[in-house]
């Protein structure tokens, strides 16, 4: 197998995470015969300065000329002050556009050895295994009409959907729910808002040709205190652009940190891979990044662009063993510190790289 991946590491502590899941990928390459052919290009603020555009042409041309693509994370604060049209986020927006992704599925799994870090008490969230399937490409981060009218003191945004961006999205959660606990909830705010109804009836159409999945609906407001009340109650959660953002953020709190979140857009011309986390101004480089869910969204590469299963479940085993031994890097340790080491982000690609070392020999 030869992959062609191409690497937009971005602002902040995208460079950094991005480099350990580079070099964990290049070992699984080493190890198991296949070809992992990486190339860079840029996107975001390190785009803005260079090449005077969040999204250069060659970047979105490399992109589409690769099987797969991994994101670090864009923005910083120096480009707060940009229109949004100008802003490093544009970049990647433009690139999710040109891609043609839909279906943003980003996992949160509360691995045991992390539930102490959670501020949820363990008994709650030990166990917790939902996989968010977030709709990327509509709502309002796309939706027209959008302005600032400055003058006019009045600013609009659109949220939009149209009945065939429903169906395919939920059509892919509903088969990844088969495969795993045959049980999907759809977020929506459909005692309120239009689209949601139009969202509500297209997933309940949709539910109809998978008679061994249990669809149920919640709304968004009732939802983000569910996950926190009782979140080992939800295997597939499907919802839109904007809350699927939101409660994937909010999710950080099962799994213990941002850090632990990959994600894997599929559905487009090439599909794509980052962390859910952004660029991190407050920690770059200081070698405190985690870099463990930018490396288990390359284990996501393996495994829906590589086909690569075993391999995908080595990193994520080796991430298992990793916090099993007791390595953290700073955001995975609260309180307590007895029998944990504390690991920069370096050390802690090192010890996965090890691990996997182990695992494929
Ligand atoms: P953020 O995700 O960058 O950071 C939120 C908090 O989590 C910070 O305290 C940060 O230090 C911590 N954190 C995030 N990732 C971490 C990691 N891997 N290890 C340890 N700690 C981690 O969100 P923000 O602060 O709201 O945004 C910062 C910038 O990132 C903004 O410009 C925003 O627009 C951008 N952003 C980009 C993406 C993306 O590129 N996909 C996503 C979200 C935010």
């Amino acid at each position: 197998m030869k992959l062609k991946i191409l690497v937009t590491a971005g602002d902040g502590i995208g460079p950094e995470v991005t480099r350990e899941a580079v070099a964990v990928l290049n070992e699984v390459a080493a190890l198991s015969g296949h070809t992992m052919e990486i190339a860079e290009a840029r996107i975001g603020g390190v785009a803005i300065v260079k090449d005077g555009n969040p999204l250069p042409q060659a970047t979105i041309d490399a992109a589409l000329d690769s099987d797969a693509v991994l994101l670090g994370a864009v923005g910083g604060n120096e480009f707060n002050s940009l229109a949004p049209d100008k802003r490093p986020e544009a970049g990647l927006l433009g690139l999710r556009s040109a891609l043609g992704g839909f279906a943003n599925l980003r996992p949160a799994f509360a691995f045991k050895e992390l539930a102490v870090n959670s501020p949820l008490r363990p008994e709650i969230v030990d166990g917790a295994d939902i996989l968010f399937v977030r709709e990327l490409l509509g709502g309002l981060y796309f939706g027209q009409p959008r302005a600032w009218d400055r003058a006019k003191g009045e600013a609009w945004n659109t949220m939009r959907y149209t009945r065939d961006e429903v169906v395919r999205v939920a059509r892919i959660a509903f088969q990844l729910a088969q495969k795993r606990g045959k049980k999907l909830t759809s977020v929506d705010k459909a005692n309120v808002l239009e689209v949601s109804q139009l969202w509500r009836a297209t997933v309940t159409e949709i539910a109809a040709e998978f008679p061994d999945v249990t669809l149920e609906h919640q709304y968004v407001d009732a939802m983000s205190m569910h996950l926190m009340n009782r979140p080992r109650d939800f295997d597939v959660v499907l919802t839109e652009n904007l809350f699927g953002d939101i409660l994937t953020d909010e999710s950080a709190v099962i799994t213990g940190s941002l850090g632990m979140l990959p994600s894997a857009t599929l559905g487009g011309k090439v599909n794509f891979y980052e962390p859910v986390h952004g660029s991190a101004p407050d920690i770059a480089g200081k070698g405190l990044a985690n870099p463990l869910g930018a490396i288990m969204s390359g284990a996501l590469l393996l495994r829906y662009s590589g086909g690569l299963e075993k391999e995908a479940k080595v990193i994520e085993a080796s991430v298992r063993k990793v916090l099993e031994q007791g390595f953290r890097t700073t955001d995975l340790v609260r309180g307590d510190k007895t029998g944990l080491t504390v690991l920069s982000t370096t050390a802690m690609g090192v010890k996965v790289r090890e691990t996997v070392k182990t695992l494929l020999a």
